[in-house]
């Protein structure tokens, strides 16, 4: 039974370098007249096109923890140590940037305040995560999100078959890290993948583990995480019906959006030089996030692509992950 964390909360959040707000990145309205005539506007060439598709917001960068323990003997490599953590979020404070919860971020974002930010996540809702986490997140002045499955309480991860077992949290281990102020986020009811799962068994995930979430902790979750990363167009729009604000994929490719926000899998091998390409390579290997859903109607606002708040070109598909 891991400790009882003191009662403080995590930092409040300190304040970030503000960016200016990113330009507008709206495409330019198609001309009705031809190209060739001499007063119509130049039609966008494929290069143009593509340098405004780069302008538009990168998605978030956000880091997927799991395990927070002794990393021996783990054929996931989902573990990191705890001396690892703390040198990967030395690592972070070092660069100006902040750890934080993905709803803080996305909040932050929203108001053009989300520079110097990194969304911290934490799947599965390990018993480890109160002691060997937390005191390390707080002595960094970080925060983060913890995805937690309320059909498991007090269980194990035995989806894991090849993994060694361990411990989850209890409702009042998930309680304690509510009250040190981590936010805590749904990871479905007993993590199960979603696009595999029939019409009750995804009500159950999204709806029910929601509504027990908030039974532990007063309030409905704002975040859910897709168990393996695994997410289809069927997933998502159970996800946004079910009132969450937003969800974690791991490679969501072209369904990348509020609703499928891209994380970087963080390991116990994951030093500086690492944690640097991946921040670098990020933006590159992500499609780029709308930060706010379609407001007219068009093209872009298709029901589809308000539910998951994707590009008008993404198309319905499964993608998978390799935790989760
Ligand atoms: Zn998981």
């Amino acid at each position: 039974m891991p400790a009882e964390p003191a009662s403080a909360p995590l930092a409040s959040p300190a304040a970030t370098p503000v960016p200016p707000p990113s330009p507008s990145t709206a495409p330019a309205p198609p001309s009705a007249t031809p190209a060739s005539s001499p007063s119509a506007p130049p039609r966008a060439s494929a290069t143009e096109r593509s340098r405004a598709r780069w302008r538009r917001p990168a998605p978030p960068w956000v880091l997927m923890y799991h395990s927070v323990a002794d990393p021996a003997e783990d054929p996931y490599r989902i573990t990191v140590s705890p001396a690892r953590l703390d040198r990967q979020l030395n690592w972070l404070r070092g660069r100006g940037l902040r750890g934080v919860s993905v709803g803080e971020l996305l909040t932050a974002r929203s108001a053009g305040r989300g520079g110097g930010l990194v969304g911290l996540t934490f799947d599965d809702g390990y018993a480890d995560f109160l002691d060997n986490a937390l005191p390390l997140l707080r002595r960094h002045e970080c925060t983060a999100t913890l995805f937690v499955l309320p059909g498991r309480l007090g269980g194990d991860n035995e989806w894991d078959p090849l993994g060694p077992r361990k411990p989850l949290l209890t409702a009042a281990g998930i309680q304690a890290a509510a009250r040190a102020g981590v936010e805590i986020g749904s990871h479905g009811m007993r993590h199960l993948s979603l696009p595999d799962a029939d019409e009750n068994a995804l009500r159950t995930e999204v709806s029910d583990s929601r509504a027990a979430l908030a039974g532990i902790t007063g309030r409905h979750p704002e975040g859910y995480c897709y168990a393996y990363g695994t997410v289809d167009q069927r997933a998502i729009e159970a996800v946004r019906g079910a009132g969450y604000r937003y969800a974690c994929a791991i490679d969501p490719g072209p369904l990348t959006g509020r609703y499928a926000l891209p994380r970087a899998h963080i390991g116990e091998n994951d030093a500086g030089w690492r944690l640097h390409l991946k921040r670098r390579l990020h933006p590159l290997r992500r499609r780029p996030l709308r930060t706010e859903p379609p407001s007219s109607a068009g093209p872009a606002s298709t029901p589809a692509a308000r539910a998951a708040h994707t590009f008008p070109s993404a198309a319905p598909g499964t993608t998978g992950g390799r935790r989760g």
